[in-house]
């Protein structure tokens, strides 16, 4: 077996700390007969946990080292271990079986483009419990207006309700990294309203921060030289006018409900 070290290139950064493992996989309130997922099991530092709780477990590895180990530590228990990149083979997954759990020290280069995917397939599983860096998950749950509001952010509280469940320091991690973690437990959000395009609607939300100091008219301006170019500079701004607010407007200030009333308008110009 070759080259099991940590490699920064996988964001291999293990959870060295047992009382934070016990607690993260209490929170993951696991029942006999969930099916489970774990995102980058690594040398097994949750999944030991795991395979204690449940048989219908389903780990995600990218690392062929970490899959040959994997399966030779857990042969007796014998979770279903889907080599790979995460990112390419979750969908084909999720065709066979719907995990209840979702759990993962996710890996930090990884971590946001992994939620993301997730949201905007519409795919939240009932309970996830993730690991991830202190700022992500000042970003997951931040409320508007504040500085670590961003698209991200928007997308997350569109799928999600995000519980904050605490820091975990550098040094719960071997190799420590630079900055400490947060535990975030996420549930399917609670909507009162629905974007009825909602591929529409986490575009407009991107395109709206991609300049974020600037105002929602310049990026207006901008997004309809590129992706909302069939949309046209007047439908947009009236979009934005027609749910009272000001074009003058930072996107850092406008609220989830509003990005879906407006994201709403444009569909229903789309399908015009
Ligand atoms: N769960 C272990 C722990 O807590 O000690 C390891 C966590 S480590 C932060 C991240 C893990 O994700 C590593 O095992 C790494 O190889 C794996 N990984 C990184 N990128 C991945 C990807 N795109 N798909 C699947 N696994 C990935």
């Amino acid at each position: 077996m070759m080259g099991l070290g940590p490699r920064k290139r996988w964001g291999q950064n293990f959870l060295i700390n047992r009382g934070a493992r016990e607690r993260i996989i209490e929170m993951l309130d696991v029942k006999d007969d969930h099916v489970v997922w774990e995102i980058g099991p690594g040398l097994g530092a949750l999944t030991s946990h795991l395979v204690e709780k449940t048989k219908h477990l389903t780990l995600f590895e990218i690392d062929p080292g970490y899959v040959e180990y994997l399966s030779l530590a857990y042969e007796k228990e014998n979770p279903l271990i889907v080599p790979g990149d995460v990112m390419k083979s979750w969908k084909k997954q999720y065709t066979l079986e719907k995990p209840d759990r979702l759990i993962g020290n996710l890996p930090y280069n990884a971590a946001s483009a992994i939620v993301s995917d997730f949201i905007e397939n519409d795919s939240v599983p009932p309970k996830m419990v993730i690991t991830v860096q202190h700022e992500m998950g000042d970003r997951m749950k931040a409320k508007t207006g504040s500085k670590n509001y961003s698209s991200f952010s928007i997308l997350c509280q569109y799928g999600c309700k995000i519980i904050d469940r605490g820091v975990l320091s550098a040094g719960s991690f071997y190799p420590a990294p630079r900055v400490s973690s947060k535990i975030m437990e996420l549930v399917p959000a609670q909507r009162t309203s629905e974007a009825e395009d909602s591929k529409l609607f986490f575009m407009l939300v991107r395109d709206m921060f991609l300049s974020r100091r600037k105002t929602l008219k310049n990026n207006i301006n901008n997004a309809c030289s590129a992706r909302f170019r069939d949309f046209g500079k007047d439908t947009m701004y009236q979009a934005f006018l027609d749910e009272g607010i000001k074009l003058e407007t930072r996107p850092e200030k406008i609220e989830v409900e509003q990005y879906i009333a407006v994201s709403n308008r444009l569909a229903r110009v789309k399908n015009n």
